[in-house]
């Protein structure tokens, strides 16, 4: 391989972290993982109650990364959430800061810790699996929250959800093509899946017309 080469493809891997999961093994069974953010950051954030509802109705294995900012707005609505045992409750940092990286290791482990304290209190949970704000991260971040016993999910593709210029149609196509076994699917239920109320129920049918079930992240990690 010439050296210039060699060396693009060292800083290509450079930036990708052994450690993040983004897909998992899903032993050769049609199975994918839908995630959602309640993430809150500056404005009051709520359940997307037509999401919700629709999850919750059809009983679609789902799991929800929260905020702690999230979680103290909405404590009824977790708790009620939390009831259902096909709804998984992970950890999406306290703050919402869309850079952990520029925090200092005592500030990250307090973001983490105290939304895992506030969690478990609203929803009897306990947290095992974090998702990053907006997916930054450095090294010396994840080495922080991985050893205080999390795991680290982030997702196989992103479906274009807090955008608010893509429409409907596109982001069926897109996420419908694009999804495979072993896929992490994201979606936003705190407001800012603009199109998800309408485009998650077509999605999920077309994937259960193929073949698909769905799963929680702790099924399969
Ligand atoms: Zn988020």
């Amino acid at each position: 391989m010439p050296r210039v080469l060699f060396f693009i493809v060292f800083l290509w891997l450079g930036t990708v972290y052994a450690d993040v999961i983004t897909s998992f093994d899903p032993h050769g069974k049609k199975e994918v993982a839908l995630t959602f953010d309640a993430c809150e950051t500056r404005t009051p954030s709520y359940f997307d109650p037509v999401i919700l509802e629709y999850l919750l109705a059809n009983k679609i294995p789902a799991t929800f990364f929260v905020s702690a900012k999230f979680a103290l707005r909405n404590p009824k609505e977790l708790a009620e959430v939390s009831r259902y045992p096909f709804i998984e409750i992970e950890n999406h940092s306290y703050h919402h800061y869309a850079h952990m990286e520029s925090l200092s290791k005592e500030k990250v482990v307090e973001e983490i810790m105290s939304t895992q304290n506030i969690i478990k209190k609203a929803s009897g949970r306990k947290t095992k699996y974090f998702r990053f704000p907006a997916g930054n991260y450095d090294k010396k971040t994840l080495d922080t929250v991985e050893s205080l016993g999390y795991k680290i999910v982030h997702w196989s593709f992103s479906s274009g959800d807090p955008d608010k210029n893509i429409p409907a149609e596109r982001i069926i196509k897109w996420v419908t093509t694009a999804a495979k076994p072993g896929s992490i699917l994201i979606f936003h239920i705190n407001g800012r899946g603009y199109t998800t109320p309408k485009t998650l129920p077509v999605i999920v049918g077309d994937l259960k017309r193929r073949g698909y079930r769905f799963v929680r992240l702790d099924e399969v990690l």
